[in-house]
């Protein structure tokens, strides 16, 4: 087991400083364009692949990394760099987290490396969980899975909505029921593989914030898939399916191991976006002068500024010791992975609207990138689990009841 240090490691503070740099120099100043034009960020998407960050390797290494930090720290300096770009690059990791959660070695050996592709043939991919009429309620999805014995084929109908690279990736790993009756317990993973066909692009959501990532509607209509598509194989799947049916307990369900796994690195990119509004703030109030002094001099200003510090280092406290502990294997026994998010998440509205507010008019115009850190920090309290769902979590952990 890894010891758990407040200090950086070698390595650690290594990849750290390579990613400032690329979210530094490539990725900051191109966010604004991509902000305005709201599309994949495809030529950055191709320079992080060029110089390593977009690879399967890159990422296997982070997760790889003892202390469980490294895929945090990483988050943090791209979402620092500007969240939308650092979604486009890295919203295929949610993909891969859904086949790492539920599938076989095998099948994670087989399909993760082609969710990237290679720097001259790019791929994506995507995690379809939510619906229309299931967003919160992952239990009661309607898209159902079912299966073509004769072929040995899984059948998948349904529609998926508001899908980080939906519809445009390559790969998708789509939640869908196989025994509606059982809720969630009766749910399972399905890789799609590139250009299946009855696979496609519903609408394609225009948004608040983070608006260089691509967020689609994704249509399934008698989409076929070879059974060994099935994350984690038949026979588990029936073994899971009996437990339940029996009413005993069954283990964890599709879509629930993918976010346990990846609450606290969502929570690094919330904690991105507040440190950039911070120290942008910091700067701008030791500049800006009125009634003849920098307006930092004024408490009103030094100690919004001392509350934005102290909250940032927070959320990152509970964004590491959740990843440390995912990491080491330790069950969240009070919801620490939902803390981390929930955390950062709100931390990171609130320290981009004290920005704004100590920017005063040049917070609230497209020409400062204040305005646009704050739309992007809002969906941090949306996706992933919305903030009331964490606190759900939480206290059922700490209460040892269901609450409702
Ligand atoms: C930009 C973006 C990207 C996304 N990417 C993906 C993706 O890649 N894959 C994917 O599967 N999904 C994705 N989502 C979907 C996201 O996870 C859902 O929007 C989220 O889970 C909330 O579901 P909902 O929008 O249906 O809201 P609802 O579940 O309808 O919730 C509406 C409100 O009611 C509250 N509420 C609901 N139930 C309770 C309760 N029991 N107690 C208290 N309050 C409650 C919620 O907290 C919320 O405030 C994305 C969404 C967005 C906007």
């Amino acid at each position: 087991m890894s010891q758990f240090s407040l200090e950086l490691n070698e390595d650690q503070l290594q990849i750290q400083k390579w990613v400032h740099d690329f979210a530094e120099n490539v990725i900051r100043p191109a966010a604004h364009e991509w902000d305005e034009r709201e599309e994949t960020p495809w030529p950055i998407i191709e320079e992080a692949a060029k110089i390593g960050i977009y690879s399967f390797d890159f990422v296997a290494n982070c997760f790889g990394d003892p202390a469980g930090l490294l895929m945090c720290l990483v988050n943090e300096e791209m979402s620092w760099g500007d969240a939308g770009i650092a979604l486009a690059i890295f919203g295929t990791t949610l993909g891969v987290a859904g086949i790492f959660a539920n599938g076989t070695p095998e099948q994670i050996v087989e399909w993760c490396p082609q969710c990237f592709g290679t720097p001259d043939d790019i791929k994506l991919a995507a995690f379809a969980v939510s619906e229309p009429d299931a967003g919160s309620d992952v239990s009661s999805l309607r898209t159902r899975a079912v299966y073509d014995e004769a072929k040995d084929e899984w059948v998948l109908n349904g529609t998926k909505i508001w899908i980080t690279n939906g519809g445009i990736a390559d790969i998708h790993v789509v939640v869908a029921s196989v025994e509606p009756a059982l809720g969630s317990r009766g749910q399972a993973s399905f890789i799609v593989p590139p250009n299946t066909p009855g696979l496609s692009l519903g609408q394609k959501f225009k948004k608040h914030g983070i608006r260089a990532s691509h967020t689609g509607e994704v249509i399934l209509d008698d989409v076929r898939v070879p059974g060994r598509c099935l994350l984690g194989g038949k026979e588990k799947l029936d073994e899971r399916i009996a437990k339940a049916r029996e009413g005993k307990r069954a283990s964890s369900q599709a879509a629930m191991a993918t976010f346990e796994a990846s609450r606290p690195v969502v929570g690094a990119q919330a904690v991105g976006i507040a440190r950039a509004a911070y120290e942008y703030a910091l700067e701008y109030a030791k500049e800006r002068k009125q009634f003849g002094r920098a307006i930092i001099e004024n408490q009103g200003i030094a100690f919004k500024l001392a509350d934005m510090k102290m909250r940032t280092d927070a959320a990152r406290l509970l964004v590491h010791r959740a990843a440390w502990m995912g990491r080491q294997g330790k069950r969240f026994e009070a919801g620490e992975g939902s803390m981390s998010k929930l955390y950062a998440g709100e931390t990171a509205v609130w320290v981009t609207e004290q920005a704004i507010q100590i920017l005063g008019g040049y917070g609230y115009v497209r020409e400062y990138p204040v305005e646009r850190w704050h739309r992007d920090a809002k969906i941090y309290t949306i996706f992933e689990g919305t903030s009331e769902i964490q606190r759900l979590i939480i206290s059922r952990a700490i209460s040892g009841i269901h609450i409702p």
